[in-house]
């Protein structure tokens, strides 16, 4: 392996901390308190983290980066396990093709500039997508643009799945983590989503590409960049497109064209530079932000036929 900017090999188990405000944690900056929250720097605290909590009888939370996620104001039930900190990445050059093996809470900038460094394309729409590499998985991340590659489906191999009883055992000596490898090509994906490795943790990934490299993907990259940064709300927290494009059409062209930039609930706002954008102008609350999206899908629906479906992620206490 070559490019090794190490696995932690802290052996000590994470702390577990009690009722920990997840805003701060997320791209939104929204979402109430987790009972309990950990997060390991390596896969020894990962595993004890999810056997304290198995032992403790709670539901497990994966958190990645949290760029995509709308936490509930009565926050999170049982163990949220963060994965900011689970991180590590190492390249390689096999067979003609760039490889990557990257611990799950890599963050998708780590990602890029291995790309980068070997002038390979996938750092190109890499560029300005937030978050970690198993998030990037899960909601198979990407971009619109006529690019190749242009989502994660394209650039990964393959996954290790963590596993573990979610009914409380009564002898825990028997407790056990179990891990599996699952091929790319055995998981289900389609835009914005996979299935197939559920339920789990997903602890590790593989990725690779064609070791072609362009003399322009700099260049590009800090395109797709200027290109963000024009076009979209970067100043202001929010977790990206709200809604996912239905077939054949943009969820922020038939929002605008409903008349909802700059629409306002709270601290919660339609964004005026990118209309699937919903911002924090400050001190919103997940409540504003589901008042925000659900007076959106209604007058989207109303004005233009089109039933929005969200692309964030629900966490959290959502009962009424
Ligand atoms: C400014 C901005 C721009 C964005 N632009 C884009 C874009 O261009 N394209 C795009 O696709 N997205 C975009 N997003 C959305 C978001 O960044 C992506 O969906 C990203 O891949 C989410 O990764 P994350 O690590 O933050 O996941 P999180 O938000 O932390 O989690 C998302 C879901 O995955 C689950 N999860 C996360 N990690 C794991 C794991 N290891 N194992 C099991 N489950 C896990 C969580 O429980 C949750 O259900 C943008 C967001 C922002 C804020």
């Amino acid at each position: 392996m070559t490019g090794t900017s190490g696995h932690n090999t802290n052996r000590e188990a994470p702390e577990l901390r009690e009722n920990v405000s997840l805003a701060p944690i997320t791209s939104w900056q929204i979402g109430g308190i987790a009972d309990v929250y950990a997060e390991p720097t390596n896969e020894e605290q990962l595993e004890a983290a999810i056997e304290e909590g198995a032992k403790r009888g709670l539901p497990i939370t994966i958190l990645g980066g949290g760029t995509n996620v709308l936490i509930s104001d009565r926050g999170v039930r049982g163990l949220v396990i963060g994965l900011r900190k689970f991180s590590g990445i190492k390249t390689s050059e096999v067979e003609g093709r760039f490889q990557i093996e990257a611990l799950a809470g890599t963050s998708k900038s780590e990602l890029l500039k291995a790309f980068l460094k070997a002038k390979l394309e996938p750092a190109i729409f890499l560029a300005g997508i937030p978050g970690d590499i198993g998030g990037g998985v899960v909601m198979n991340a990407g971009v619109g643009e006529q690019l190749r590659p242009r989502e994660f489906n394209e650039i990964t191999d393959a996954i290790e799945v963590w596993r573990w009883p979610t009914t409380p055992l009564a002898d825990m000596s028997i407790f056990k983590v179990g891990r599996q490898r699952l091929e790319a090509k055995s998981l289900n994906w389609s835009y914005r989503h996979c299935e197939g490795w559920r339920p789990g943790l997903i602890s590790k990934v593989w990725l690779s590409w064609p070791m072609e490299p362009k003399a322009d993907v700099l260049d590009r990259v800090k395109a797709a960049n200027h290109n963000r940064l024009t076009k979209q709300p970067l100043d202001m927290p929010s977790c990206g497109s709200v809604f996912v494009n239905p077939v054949g059409d943009r969820a922020g062209r038939l929002i605008e064209a409903s008349g909802l930039k700059g629409f306002a609930i709270g601290g919660a706002k339609v964004s005026e530079k990118h209309a699937n954008f919903i911002v924090n102008t400050g001190g919103a609350t997940a409540q504003d932000m589901r008042a925000v999206i659900e007076h959106v899908r209604a007058r989207v629906k109303d004005r233009q036929g089109v039933d929005l479906k969200t692309e964030v992620v629900w966490l959290g206490d959502w009962t009424p």
